[in-house]
């Protein structure tokens, strides 16, 4: 375990950083990750989960963090932030020590969860290394008895760590690593004081990393108050533009809805996240569509969180083609693979149009970015164009009329199993019951999501009335289960 950190500074006010990093291309070439000083179990790890090389932020933050300083690291979505983070915070940690030594808080409950996924992936190159998701929307008695049986590694939202920190349940004196991780949208959330009141309760003597997407002054502020002496790291956003192609339609109001559809057929992406930028206009979308035969769930602000967990496993899962919401509904949300985001709506504002179109074309693959933009637009379009420096590429949507395309449909299915974590169900039990008995090749399976009271576990479209029967005739950790479809 290393204990070197550097020394504080002299004073609260001296200079944020003493070094701002930005790689040169030549490091945005594939670097391995066994050029880093870890261990060997850890790098085998790595290779098994398809980790091969470090993506650009990995490379520029993980020496530095390694090494033990407090880092600031600026990169996009989707770039692979947890693992610069959660590798180092691994290995400073003692799994012998019963104790919380790091602390990782996010904006969201659905961040929170992905991060503590992430760093379970990560950590299984060590045994025993437990790791808990305290977040608000569930009851706080059982996470108070769950950090009572001991917790290596706590990821949780600003305002339920500080309820535990204040009713004594969590307590922070073995702190090595604190990470704030979407600091900016930390900040836009209104947790600026309870961020504070965490940091303050953990140790003087630790290390800090702050992972953010932007760089705005309250970033800025949070640094000052709670880093010492912070490494910058930054990664220009010249990165997303080689993964994201980006292709401008001019419709008319009328066409507007009906493009959505005609661009869904011509690209025939397997998930597309489509932003309006108001509900009722979600509504109008969701609606055409549905008529138009797509498969699409809408994500808004008035679902309670078990439909909204449920709307995210299908889309994740590949069993559902489009995704609508607004940006609001959106917040938060990371999903891997996304092959195109769709603006059905151009935003007025140049920062959230990034945040949209950052969500696909993710970890080097490519992805598209497609805007409907009326004449009425223009002025919007030109402003994004002159905030982010590019020239926009203008297509037809007549030309996409002619085209006669077989509808386009998701490769799964989701199938809802009426248990979850609380019967002591885990993915194996499933994958076992599929493939066991009921005969089926694990090739057909997709992900398995065990949630607290719920199992959802995708399967080929092909196999899905099939499956569904025979997982509601078998068992599953002996015991009959009910199971049913979802498909909107
Ligand atoms: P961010 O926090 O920057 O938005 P994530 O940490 O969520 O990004 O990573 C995005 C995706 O890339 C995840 O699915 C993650 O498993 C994957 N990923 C991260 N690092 C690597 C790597 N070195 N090689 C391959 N995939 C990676
Ligand atoms: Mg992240």
């Amino acid at each position: 375990m290393k204990s070197t950190l550097p020394p504080l500074p002299d004073a609260e006010s001296g200079p944020l950083s003493d070094a701002t990093f930005v790689p040169p291309p030549s490091a945005v070439v594939a670097a391995p990750f066994d050029q880093l000083p870890l261990p060997a179990p850890v790098i085998a790890n790595l290779a098994r989960l398809g980790y091969h090389a470090m993506t650009p932020i990995q490379a520029a933050s993980l020496p530095v963090a390694l090494a033990g300083h407090d880092l600031i690291a600026q990169a996009k979505t989707g770039s692979g932030k947890t693992a610069a983070f959660a590798l180092a915070l691994l290995d400073r940690l003692n799994p012998r020590s019963f104790a919380v030594q790091a602390l990782v808080l996010c904006p969201t409950r659905e961040l929170a969860e992905q991060v503590t996924q992430e760093i379970r992936r990560l950590a299984r190159a060590e045994e025993n290394i437990k790791i808990l998701s305290l977040c608000g929307g569930t009851p706080i008695r059982p996470q108070a008895d769950s950090l009572e049986h001991g917790a290596h590694i706590v990821v949780g939202t600003p305002g339920r760590l500080m309820d535990h920190i204040s009713r004594g349940s969590l307590k922070l004196d073995a702190l090595l690593t604190l990470v704030l991780d979407e600091a900016d949208r930390m900040l836009d959330m209104g947790f600026f004081d309870d961020i504070a009141y965490v940091a303050k309760a953990c140790p003087k003597e630790r290390q800090t990393l702050l992972f953010s997407a932007t760089y705005p002054e309250g970033v800025v502020r949070l640094a000052r108050q709670f880093m010492r002496q912070p490494q910058e790291i930054s990664l220009p956003e010249q990165h997303a533009a080689e993964t994201i192609r980006q292709r401008f339609y001019e419709v008319t109001p009328e066409q507007r809805l009906h493009a959505v559809g005609l661009l869904l057929r011509h690209y025939r992406p397997e998930s597309t996240l489509a932003f309006c930028n108001t509900k009722q206009q979600c509504r109008d979308l969701i609606d055409v569509l549905h008529a138009e035969g797509f498969h699409v769930l809408a994500l808004h602000g008035e679902l309670d969180q078990r439909d909204r967990d449920q709307v995210l496993v299908q889309f994740a899962n590949r069993s559902c083609s489009v995704l609508v919401a607004t940006d609001v509904a959106a917040r938060g949300l990371d999903i891997a693979r996304l092959e195109a985001v769709i603006n059905v709506d151009v935003t007025p504002d140049p920062e959230v149009h990034v945040h949209r179109i950052g969500r696909t074309g993710r970890a080097g693959e490519e992805g598209w970015a497609l805007s409907l933009a009326s004449p009425h637009d223009m002025n919007r379009v030109s402003n994004l164009a002159r905030a982010h420096g590019f020239e926009p590429r203008w297509e037809s949507i007549d030309a996409l009329q002619a085209e006669d395309r077989t509808p386009l449909v998701p490769p799964m299915v989701t199938l809802q199993i009426l248990g979850g974590r609380k019967d002591k169900i885990r993915p194996g039990d499933v994958l076992g019951a599929l493939t066991g008995e009921a005969g089926f090749a694990a090739s057909q399976i997709g992900k398995i999501n065990v949630n607290e009271q719920s199992t959802y576990v995708a399967v080929e479209r092909s196999i899905a009335r099939k499956a569904l029967k025979r997982l509601g005739d078998g068992k599953i950790k002996g015991r009959k289960v009910r199971v049913r479809l979802l498909d909107e």
